[in-house]
């Protein structure tokens, strides 16, 4: 788990101070990896106090995280300082965020961050790595994992040492999210909440930590329960405890299919699980139903046909991956998945998209 936290609107100002202690001597900076949609921004940025060599390195959130991109990160840190760093700190959205944990991790262990794609294979602590989420809804700020695409597959690097050592949790971060952006990335969060509350790994940690992100998602995104700013709040709690809840179980039908997506076609997380969960009323039927009342009401018109001009090889290809995914499989659907988890099954589904 995240050893320390702190929340509140402004909590971002105490950034400077929370780390500092942490400075191991002038010549290991903090890192600051950040979304380059601040680029320009100096509200945010001259929050941001430098000393020494720290330094800020502004990344695109265009593409999702890859595992050649976290080595030539980890290479040019090593390469440009004279010691290790005393810190990275991620700020933005999940994209940032795992970056962040990848590279905190890949600067202590050897070799290169594909190998430590799946479970528990690290084998040093990371260095100190904090995580600033600007958007709500990954979990990212929370989990075990780093989800990276890499030559052979979109897994994470899940392990004790990935978690953050300390989150800062400030919703006005969040305040110029676009509005379909903050709907998809929202929508991660409802749907970790369905996978992991209809899953067959539930318990009672991951069920108490569900429904409470659960009835914060329907309060946001069908009752408009607040202020602008109370539900900037909310989500942001939303997310955490949604993460919390899959720490402890899984997720399920919606992201092992997005996986698929994401790495054929590099659609993006929150809007690839959209489009997948919009088609998966037979396992989700109650959770479909809500999702599609949330997307009318927000006036959300989801890409069409992504899935129709691709050839078989494609579809293996997704399959593939899909399939990789044995534990999202065996939570959603129990022991006995592949009897009727087939191949065609999923070209079905695929197709509809
Ligand atoms: P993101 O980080 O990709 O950002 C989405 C878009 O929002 C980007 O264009 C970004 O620039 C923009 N943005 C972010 N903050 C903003 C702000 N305050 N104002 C304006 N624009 C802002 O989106 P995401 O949905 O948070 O993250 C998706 C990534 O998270 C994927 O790579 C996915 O694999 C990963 N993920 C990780 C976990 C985990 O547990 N580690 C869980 C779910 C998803
Ligand atoms: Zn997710």
């Amino acid at each position: 788990m995240v050893s320390r936290v702190v929340f509140g609107r402004g909590s971002f100002n105490q950034l400077g101070d929370i780390i500092e202690p942490k400075r191991l001597n002038v010549k290991a900076p903090f890192i600051y990896l950040v979304d380059d949609v601040f680029k320009g921004n100096a509200e945010l940025t001259s929050r941001i106090s430098l000393a020494y060599e720290d330094h800020i390195l502004f990344i695109s959130a265009d593409t999702e995280p890859t595992t050649s991109q976290v080595d030539d990160l980890v290479e040019q840190i090593i390469l440009n300082y004279k010691d290790r760093p005393s810190g990275i700190i991620g700020i933005g959205g999940g994209t940032l965020l795992d970056l962040a944990k990848a590279v905190a991790i890949m600067l202590t262990n050897e070799g290169v961050s594909k190998d430590y794609q799946g479970w528990d294979l690290v084998k040093s602590p990371a260095i100190y790595h904090v995580g600033v989420p600007t958007i709500s809804g990954t979990g990212a700020e929370v989990s075990r994992t780093t989800v990276l695409t890499g030559p052979e597959r979109k897994l994470g690097i899940n392990s004790d040492y990935t978690p953050f050592d300390q989150v800062i949790l400030d919703p006005e971060l969040t305040k110029d999210v676009p509005k379909d952006q903050w709907f998809y990335t929202g929508m991660d969060c409802f749907i970790h909440c369905v996978e992991s509350l209809k899953g067959t790994y539930l318990n009672a940690f991951s069920q108490s930590y569900g429904e409470k992100a659960f009835d914060l998602c329907k309060e946001i995104f069908i009752e408009d329960k607040g202020t602008k700013e109370e539900l900037q709040d909310k989500l942001m709690m939303a997310s955490w405890h949604g993460g919390m809840s899959i720490a402890y179980s899984q997720v399920g039908v919606a992201h092992a299919l997005s996986y698929g997506l994401g790495y054929l076609l590099g659609t993006k997380h929150g809007i690839g699980n959209c489009i997948v969960f919009d088609q998966l009323e037979e396992f989700y039927p109650e959770g479909v139903a809500l999702f599609k009342e949330m997307k009318k009401i927000h006036n959300i018109t989801l890409p069409k046909g992504i899935c129709a001009h691709l050839a078989d090889d494609e579809f293996n290809t997704m399959i593939d991956v899909a399939l990789g995914l044995e534990p999202l499989w065996e939570n959603a659907v129990g022991k006995n998945w592949r009897q009727t988890i087939t191949r065609e099954k999923l070209r079905t589904l695929y197709e509809k998209m």
